[in-house]
C-alpha cells in the first residue's frame, strides 16, 4: 500500500503522516466529547483511524478545551500527558481527578498538594504565583495590555479575575481575564475565523472580495480580506490550493472601505451564511461559503458598498 503523503507533521520529534481531512460529522463529535474527556482511551475509541495526537491537534486548532476533567479511572499515563500542556510538574503518582497529590511549579519551583483537575483548568497557576500576580501593579497590567493594543475598561482586581477590555485597533470589548491575555490570547472579534489579524499598524483600507472557485467537480465561494491588489491574493489562493489542480479562481465582487468597517462586513456574511467546508486544504479555507447563496451574498456586498 503507498503511503506516499506529501505532507509530514513533525510532532515531538516524531514523524507522523498527515491524516485524512476531518469530516463535519467527526469534528462535530470531537466538539461535544473533547472537552469532557480530554486526551484519554474513551476518546481514542471515538476515533479508531486516527491517533491521540491527531486528535489532540486538531481539538487545540479549533480552540476546544478541556474542562474539568473530572473523570473516575483516568490512568497516571494519561494525567502527565495531560499535564504536559501546563507549567506543572506530578511530584506524586496521580490517585484520581479530586485526590491531592504533590506537584511542582515550572515557573517558581514551589511545591503544594493540589487536586489534578484544578491544575487542569485554563489559566490555573500556583498558589505563590497566584499571588504574585494578583498584587501586580496596575501600570504593569496596562502596560503589557498595552503592548497588546489593548485598553482596560474595569478596575484590575487580580490575574485571574474578570477583566473588561477594548481592542483599541478594531473597538470591540469583551470579557476576558488578564492571566489570558498574558498567554497571548488576542481580540476574539479579529482573531475568530479571520484570515486577517488585527496588527499594530493595521491599514487604513482594505478590500472585502468575494471569489468563486473551480476544483475539479466542486464549486464554491470564498469571502476574505486583503489589504494587496486582489490580484495578488488571487495568486495566493491559487498557488495554496496547487497549481496542479488547475483551480479557477473568478472575482465575483468586492468592496473597498475601512479596515473596521470591512472586517464587520466579513465578520456579518459568515455569521448569516452557512459555511461551506472544502476537503481542499489551502491557506484561508476557513471562511468558504455555499455556491448557492451567492446571489444573495452578492446583494448583501453591494449594499455594504452603498453605506461605506
Ligand atoms: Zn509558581
Ligand atoms: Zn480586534
Amino acid at each position: 500500500m503507498s503511503t506516499c503523503y506529501n505532507i509530514l507533521l513533525l510532532t515531538k520529534g516524531v514523524c507522523v503522516a498527515k491524516s485524512p481531512n476531518w469530516t463535519k460529522e467527526e469534528i462535530d463529535v470531537l466538539t461535544s466529547n473533547y472537552p469532557l474527556l480530554g486526551r484519554c482511551k474513551e476518546l481514542q475509541d471515538l476515533f479508531p483511524t486516527r491517533t491521540m495526537e491527531g486528535i489532540a491537534l486538531k481539538a487545540n486548532r479549533i480552540g476546544l478545551r478541556v474542562l474539568n476533567n473530572i473523570r473516575e479511572g483516568r490512568t497516571n499515563e494519561e494525567y502527565l500527558e495531560l499535564l504536559g500542556s501546563t507549567n506543572f510538574i506530578a511530584m506524586e503518582k496521580y490517585k484520581g481527578s479530586t485526590v491531592p497529590i504533590l506537584h511542582m511549579c515550572g515557573d517558581c519551583e514551589h511545591e503544594w498538594l493540589a487536586r489534578p483537575q484544578h491544575l487542569l483548568r485554563l489559566g490555573a497557576k500556583c498558589p505563590v504565583c497566584s499571588l504574585k500576580a494578583r498584587f501586580l501593579s496596575t501600570d504593569t497590567v496596562d502596560t503589557t495590555l498595552n503592548k497588546a493594543n489593548l485598553t482596560r475598561l474595569s478596575d484590575y482586581t487580580g490575574s485571574l479575575d474578570k477583566l473588561l477590555v477594548m481592542h483599541n485597533t478594531c473597538a470591540h470589548e469583551w470579557w476576558t481575564v488578564y492571566s489570558y491575555i498574558e498567554q497571548g490570547s488576542g481580540c476574539p472579534k479579529c482573531n475568530r475565523g479571520f484570515g486577517y489579524k488585527c496588527k499594530d499598524n493595521a491599514p487604513d483600507t482594505a478590500i472585502l472580495y468575494l471569489f468563486k472557485i473551480v476544483v475539479g467537480a466542486t464549486t464554491f465561494l470564498k469571502l476574505g480580506i486583503t489589504c494587496r491588489p486582489i490580484k495578488i491574493r488571487e495568486r495566493e489562493i491559487r498557488s495554496s490550493i496547487g497549481i496542479e489542480k488547475n483551480p479557477n479562481i473568478s472575482l465575483i465582487t468586492f468592496v473597498e472601505g475601512s479596515s473596521i468597517q470591512i472586517l464587520d462586513a466579513e465578520w456579518d456574511i459568515l455569521h448569516k451564511y452557512k459555511k461551506y467546508t472544502s476537503n481542499i486544504k489551502f491557506v484561508g479555507n476557513t471562511e468558504l461559503l455555499n455556491i448557492e447563496d451567492m446571489e444573495e451574498i452578492m446583494k448583501d456586498m453591494k449594499l455594504y458598498g452603498h453605506n461605506i
